[in-house]
C-alpha cells in the first residue's frame, strides 16, 4: 500500500480544466475524478491532450483555468516551491524514454529519488535494491542505462518511480507492459498510452481524449 487514502477516496479531481499554450488549446474543459485503487488509462490520438493532462496532475504545469486537486492540494494555487515538494513526495513519474541518468548505474538511478527527499544514502540504496529485486532486475544493479535492454530500463524507471511510495504513479506512453508486480504496489495508476493492450492489462478505466476533451469513458473488467 502506497497511499494513506482508504479505498474509493477521491485522489485526483479535475474540474473544468483548460490549458492554453498561446493560440493552442491543449485541454478544453476537462472534469475527471480518480479514486484510490483505480488505474486509469488515458488514450487518444497524438496531440489530443494526454501529456498535458498528466503534467497537470503531476504539478509540472498549471491550468489556465479550472481546478486540479490532488489529495486535497489545489495545484493551481501552489507556489513553485510547494509544487516541487508535492512532486517529490506524491508523484512517481515514468516518462516515455524513461529519463534515466546515463552516468549512474541502475541502483543509483533508483536510490537517487529517495536521497533527494532526504533519505540517508544507505537506506535509499537498500530500498532501491529491494525494488529492483521485486521487478526482477536486481542482477543489473551495477549496469549503466546504455547497456540495459528497453525492458530493463523500463523496470528501473518503474523502481525509481516507486521509490518514495508515491500516492500516484503516472506513466506517459510507456512503450512496453508494466510489470504486474509493480502494478500491485500502487494505489492509483494513471497511464497515458496509445497501447490498447497495455490499457486493458493495467487499467480499470479508460478515458479517451479527442481535441482536448474527454470523448468517451469505459470501465474495464479486470483480467484475472
Ligand atoms: P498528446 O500527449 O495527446 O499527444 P499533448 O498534451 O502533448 O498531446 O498536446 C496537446 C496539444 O497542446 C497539442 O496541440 C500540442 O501541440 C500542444 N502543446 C502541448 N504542450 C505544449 C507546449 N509546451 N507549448 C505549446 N503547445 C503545446
Ligand atoms: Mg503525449
Amino acid at each position: 500500500m502506497t497511499s494513506e487514502d482508504g479505498a474509493g477516496q477521491v485522489v485526483v479531481a479535475l474540474t473544468a480544466v483548460r490549458k492554453e499554450y498561446g493560440e493552442a488549446t491543449a485541454l478544453d474543459g476537462v472534469s475527471l475524478e480518480i479514486r484510490a485503487g483505480e488505474a486509469v488509462a488515458v488514450m487518444g490520438p497524438s496531440g489530443s491532450g494526454k501529456s498535458t493532462l498528466l503534467n497537470m496532475v503531476a504539478g509540472l504545469d498549471r491550468p489556465t483555468s479550472g481546478q486540479v486537486l490532488v489529495q486535497g492540494d489545489d495545484l493551481g494555487r501552489m507556489k513553485e516551491k510547494g509544487l516541487a515538494v508535492f512532486r517529490r513526495r506524491k508523484i512517481g513519474m515514468i516518462f516515455q524514454f524513461f529519463n534515466l541518468i546515463d552516468d549512474l548505474p541502475a541502483l543509483d538511478n533508483v536510490a537517487l529519488a529517495a536521497q533527494l527527499t532526504g533519505t540517508p544514502a544507505d537506506q535509499a540504496r537498500r530500498r532501491a535494491l529491494e525494488l529492483l529485486d521485486e521487478l526482477g532486475v536486481a542482477d543489473r544493479r551495477n549496469a549503466y542505462p546504455a547497456v540495459l535492454s528497453g525492458g530493463e530500463r523500463q523496470r528501473v524507471a518503474v523502481a525509481r518511480a516507486l521509490m518514495n511510495r508515491p500516492a500516484l504513479l503516472l506513466a506517459d506512453e510507456p512503450t512496453g507492459a508494466l510489470d504486474s508486480r509493480a502494478g500491485e504496489q500502487v494505489m492509483d495508476l494513471l497511464i497515458v498510452t496509445h497501447d490498447e493492450r497495455l490499457a486493458q492489462r493495467c487499467a480499470s478505466r479508460v478515458v479517451e481524449f479527442a481535441d482536448g476533451r474527454i470523448a468517451r469513458e469505459r470501465t474495464l473488467e479486470r483480467q484475472p
